[in-house]
């Protein structure tokens, strides 16, 4: 049993803060009881729940994207980039990501089985592309696709019609997919295809679906424009990434359909201050031109139209790992309480494990951090991982800089 006591408590939820709260932990999970066990001393300290990111990719972490896709790297260096982004996650105060295209379950084992420290993972496997399409990478002039290694990571699987979809989907469920994901449009780092084309068809999309309900998950899409939102909305995916350019009807008929919206502001920020970092030629990064100020007017806009909104940095290759930086960006479009809500029991219902994590309730998992300051007046605390102090997972310790335990 452990009691972390005398902090400003953010229960995620989207209440006021409470101060000089007590959470009790006994084993991996929440409890209401009276104060008991070790106790921490949080005075100062602002405790929230564990962060979410929806919207990683592990895969090709910490190398360049080009030397990825061109074959240039091996196994050995695309695993050690991984295991490692997976504990800077970790130590960034998120405890659960979910990798939209990429990393596939061998990773999910290596961390359960405690061989590599990380956050949860929840997993796409390989995206399911169309010829052509985003997520097909490797030069449009070679035949194939980019690097793939089963057991690790493989960015996509290349499907065309309803049946190749079906059976791409059963390949990355096979492969230990938790959820299926799929580019309805043109991408920014795509050689083929332009932000405004439309991908797959109504068949092909509502193919994955069927396959993701057998399932009991669900389909999330990589989309830029209105079109393509619309077909997959109508289609029956339940999650949008990026939606940069959503129209009016488009925002209403999500919010009708409740289909949650994940921008990705940090990706395009990232993209347009260092694109040599991340990997990728200045010709691509620049497809993302003024993609950021629209993506932050299309957030805005869903946000007040009631479409659910989520969380995720889409942090890509090379990029430095800062998961926070999507809370302080989004902070300064839809407020700071609305940016930490959209992290946590947001994007616990997205993942479909609200039931679990989210908020700083009785039952739920013992998912906490704590931070030294207020993010609400200031919100880029999260994007600096030494505000960080104190990371709790599945009621066991894995961060503690202020040594809170031995005092
Ligand atoms: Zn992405």
């Amino acid at each position: 049993m452990l009691t972390l006591a005398g902090a400003t408590l953010i229960d995620g939820t989207g209440r006021d803060p409470v101060e000089n709260t007590h959470v009790v932990i006994d084993g991996t999970r929440i409890h209401d009881r009276a104060p008991s066990g070790r106790t921490l001393d949080l005075t100062g300290l602002t405790l929230l729940p564990g962060l979410i990111d929806a919207h990683v990719h592990l895969f090709g972490a910490g190398l360049s994207l080009d030397d990825v896709a061109g074959g240039k790297v091996s196994t050995a260096e695309v695993a050690a980039g991984m295991f490692r982004a997976a504990e800077q996650a970790l130590q960034s105060g998120f405890t659960t990501l979910r990798d939209c295209g990429g990393a596939d379950g061998g990773l999910v084992r290596a961390i359960k089985s405690g061989l590599v420290r990380g956050p949860r993972l929840l997993v796409a496997g390989p995206i399911l592309a169309q010829t052509g399409g985003h997520g097909h990478f490797g030069s449009p002039f070679c035949s194939g696709n980019a690097w793939a290694a089963p057991g690790l990571g493989q960015i996509s699987l290349v499907c065309d019609g309803p049946d190749q979809v079906t059976r791409a989907a059963r390949t990355a469920f096979r492969r230990g997919a938790d959820f299926l994901k799929m580019c309805v449009t043109g991408g920014v780092l795509s050689h083929s295809d332009s932000l405004s084309d439309t991908q797959f068809t109504h068949h092909e999309i509502r193919a994955a679906v069927r396959e993701a309900d057998a399932r009991g998950t669900y389909v999330t899409v990589h989309a830029h424009n209105s079109e393509g939102v619309r077909a997959a909305v109508l289609a029956g995916a339940r999650c949008v990434e990026h939606g940069s350019f959503l129209d009016e009807e488009t925002r209403s008929l999500m919010a009708r359909h409740r289909t949650a919206l994940v921008p990705t502001l940090t990706a395009a920020r990232l993209l347009a201050e260092d694109a040599g970092r991340i990997g990728v030629h200045t010709d691509i990064a620049a497809r993302a031109e003024g993609m950021e100020a629209a993506m932050a007017e299309s957030l805005r806009r869903a946000a007040a139209a009631g479409v659910p909104v989520g969380s995720g940095s889409d942090l890509l290759g090379g990029a430095p790992r800062r998961h926070g930086l999507e809370l302080a960006l989004k902070a300064d479009i839809i407020g700071p309480m609305a940016a930490i809500t959209s992290a946590t029991s947001v994007n616990a219902r997205i993942l479909g494990l609200d039931h679990l994590l989210g908020t700083v309730q009785p039952g739920k998992t013992a998912d906490l951090i704590a931070i030294d300051g207020d993010p609400l007046t200031d919100p880029g605390l999260f994007d600096d991982p030494a505000s960080v102090v104190l990371v709790v997972k599945d009621g066991r310790i894995v961060k503690d800089t202020q040594h809170l335990l031995t005092s």
